[in-house]
């Protein structure tokens, strides 16, 4: 089956390098021609590190590398049996990327989003044909990362989420059925793991690098919150924060600090960007 994967960020590239490496021919689609060659260059170099690991044959490296297929025309995606999507997480943006997308797939071709906080059933909702979506949830880095949240909405056909989990099972991943609520699992877990470590240097109990060498050191964790957001992003992290707070009715478990929001604000998105709650210098 060819694959065809929307928006070449963290998320997509990471995806595609993933399903190419289990064998499917992947069309890789970006608006942005840079971020395209970007993901290009970064499954090259993430395959050939584990060539030189003595992972991957130099062989499979040149066949994996020649299954991605590179395009900015959604046209190329007319042969595609599922398209994943992993855009930017905006309700609007998705919704209308959808709308164009059935306009190209044949009728069988299945639809997911890689969205974090959003509601599947309301990306779902823009689609002709809602009963083929679902939501297919990789975690970052996804090449490194063994689970993913399978998450059908209201409007999923039956038997689809059963299909998507053995296509990820044959992936090398680890497939979780999750039900459409906000964050899923893992992000409803996280968001008041990120909130409560937060609130925890605002109130001056102990500093940033503390709380994460704590965690990490005496807590068994395998990365500290601070280091985590800083390596998610603060730009995804917090709109995932806003999105799941009121997704939940506003619930003040979920609120959002504005610590956080400042460094969004700001630009200081983390690793990505060279400064967060740390200096990437
Ligand atoms: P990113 O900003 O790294 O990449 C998004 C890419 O989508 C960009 O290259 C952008 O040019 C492209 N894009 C935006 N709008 C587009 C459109 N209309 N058509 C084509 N391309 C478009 O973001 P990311 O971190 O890869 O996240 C992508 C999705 O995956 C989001 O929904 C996010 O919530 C989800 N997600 C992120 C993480 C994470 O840790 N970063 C983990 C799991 C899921």
């Amino acid at each position: 089956m060819i694959i065809g994967i929307i928006g070449s960020g963290a998320m997509g590239a990471g995806i595609a390098q993933v399903i190419a490496t289990a064998g499917h021919t992947v069309r890789l689609l970006d608006q942005n021609a840079e971020a395209l060659q970007r993901a290009g260059q970064s499954i090259a170099t993430s395959l050939q590190k584990l060539a030189d690991k003595g992972k991957l044959t130099a062989t499979a490296l040149e066949a994996t590398v020649a299954r991605v297929h590179l395009t900015q025309n959604m046209q190329e995606f007319a042969d595609c049996g599922l398209v994943v999507e992993a855009i930017v997480e905006d309700l609007a943006v998705k919704q209308q990327l959808f709308k164009q997308l059935e306009a190209v797939v044949g009728a069988d071709c299945v639809l997911a989003t890689n969205t974090s906080s959003l509601s599947i059933a309301s990306i779902a909702a823009a689609c002709k044909q809602p009963e083929r979506f679902i939501g297919i949830h990789f975690f970052n880095p996804a090449p490194v990362m063994q689970l993913v949240e399978v998450i059908p909405a209201v409007q999923t056909r039956p038997g689809l989420e059963a299909e998507i989990r053995e296509l990820v099972q044959s992936w090398g991943k680890v497939p979780v059925l999750a039900k459409d609520t906000p964050g899923f699992i893992v992000n409803r877990v996280a968001r008041p793991f990120y909130g409560e470590a937060i609130r925890m240097l605002e109130e001056g109990i102990a500093d940033v690098a503390t709380i994460d060498w704590a965690l990490t050191e005496l807590g068994g964790f395998r990365m500290g919150p601070f280091t985590l957001m800083d390596f998610i992003g603060h730009d995804v992290n917090y709109r995932v924060t806003e999105s799941v707070f009121a997704a939940f009715f506003y619930d003040p478990r979920f609120k959002p600090s504005f610590t956080q929001k400042r460094l969004f604000e700001a630009g200081y998105y983390g690793r990505k960007t060279g400064r967060g709650f740390y200096s990437y210098a």
